[in-house]
């Protein structure tokens, strides 16, 4: 590995071939990075990062299914081989569980008559997944010298926005799966930010807000590159930066 490739900043962003995941790896990208696109499908994936290296990025495709181990450490592998190790983890992959409708819209998240396989299934990817991909890619994390992971959450994860009963969430249809994956999540972003503290790898939660994705079927009122924002902000963070918190773009949201 040249002297050079060490010092170049280095990025991973899962669920990077579309949406909000996308965003961010252009960005980073513009910020002279080099971004690898986490995607589980590989022509997804490569058509990504193609469009990306077309406008200037130095953007490479690695196949990535947040629930399927073997993609996990494969990527690992791979980012290591290429960079030798890695400055930004966001971890974006997730799911709403209920395709393209907007999980507070969802009918079949409603916790009395919640499908459990659909639950397994959004935990597996937007919880277990994070813990399986930021453990496999932190001995490259811990090589660099200002190592950030993003965890991409929601307000819809915070229980105390969600618990209010004067607040905007009580208009919405209660969630059994999307909305407690999204709680367990910034839990564990608070779990790893403890345990890495130490280390010096700060580990926050952010919230992009609602995007114009195919995740809510495109009613989302922010655009990719607005919601991204908040990303690659927490993906940035100089040495005194937050660590163990949860923002939006407009500022520190609460747990
Ligand atoms: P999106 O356009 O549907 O993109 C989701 C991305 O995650 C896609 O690239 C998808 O890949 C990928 N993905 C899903 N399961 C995966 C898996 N098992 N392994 C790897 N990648 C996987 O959704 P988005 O709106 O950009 O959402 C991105 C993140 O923002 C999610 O964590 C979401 O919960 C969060 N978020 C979104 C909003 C919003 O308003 N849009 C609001 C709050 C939070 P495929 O293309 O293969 O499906």
């Amino acid at each position: 590995m040249s002297e050079q490739s060490t010092h170049q900043k280095v990025a991973l962003v899962t669920g990077a071939n579309k949406g909000i995941g996308r965003g961010a790896a252009e960005q980073l990208a513009e910020l002279g990075m080099t971004v690898f696109i986490g995607a589980r499908d590989p022509r997804r994936g490569a058509e990504a990062a193609e469009a990306l290296r077309a406008a200037g990025g130095d953007v490479h495709a690695v196949t990535l299914d947040v629930t399927d181990p073997a993609t996990v450490g494969e990527a690992a592998q791979r980012i290591e081989e290429r960079s030798g190790h890695l400055d930004v983890l966001i971890n974006n992959a997730g799911i709403t569980g209920s395709g393209q409708v907007s999980p507070q819209d969802a009918h079949d998240q409603i916790p009395s008559s919640v499908d459990l396989d659909m639950v397994r299934a959004v935990f597996e990817t937007n919880v277990l997944g994070v813990i399986a991909v930021t453990n496999a890619m932190l001995p490259l994390l811990r090589r660099s010298s200002a190592p950030r992971i993003v965890n991409v959450s929601s307000h819809a994860g915070s229980l105390t926005l969600t618990s209010d009963p004067d607040g905007p969430f009580t208009a919405l249809l209660p969630s059994a799966a999307y909305t407690p994956s999204k709680s367990a999540l910034n839990a564990l972003t608070v779990q790893y930010a403890n345990e890495l503290r130490k280390d010096g790898i700060l580990v926050n939660a952010v919230a992009p807000g609602y995007v114009d994705t195919d995740s809510n079927n495109h009613t989302g009122f922010l655009t990719v590159a607005q919601g991204a924002a908040v990303l690659v902000r927490l993906a940035t963070l100089g040495v005194d930066g937050p660590t163990a918190g949860f923002f939006s773009e407009e500022g520190p949201l609460p747990w």
